[in-house]
């Protein structure tokens, strides 16, 4: 890949990661705020207790995502940037625009989840 192509990459992936860092940010401010003004009544209260560890789970989310995007950036800083991590073949540009965390191809990726999958159903049908 050229010079070129992997600065613009690292800004695309620099400003992915400004944005999740703000709407985390935004997130916990949020949940602070529930925090300080706990209704007394208990069914207000489960419907809070709910959408608080909704918005932990979605904070996971977006604590993974942001892993992925610190580990796209140091592979360009180490070159490897746009490498399959198990066929070793560049990932497709058009990929990486989309999500330009990528760590697979599109055919590794494709096979990953149809193995997930197996691995998923096979347990349940077998009972
Ligand atoms: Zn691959």
């Amino acid at each position: 890949m050229k010079r070129e192509k992997k600065v613009d990459f690292k800004s695309l992936l620099v400003t992915n990661l400004h944005k999740l860092q703000l709407s985390a940010r935004r997130k916990f401010l949020e949940l602070k705020q529930s925090d300080s003004q706990l209704p007394t009544d208990p069914l207000d209260r489960s419907s809070l207790e709910t959408n608080q560890s909704m918005a932990f789970m979605i904070h996971d989310r977006e604590r993974l995502a942001m892993r992925e995007i610190e580990n796209a950036l140091s592979k360009i800083d180490q070159g490897v940037f746009g490498i399959c991590e198990i066929c070793g073949c560049e990932i497709g540009k058009e990929r990486l625009r989309v999500s330009p965390a990528s760590r697979l191809c599109v055919r590794c990726q494709e096979r990953l989840e149809r193995e997930e999958k197996t691995r998923r159903f096979i347990p349940a049908n077998a009972v």
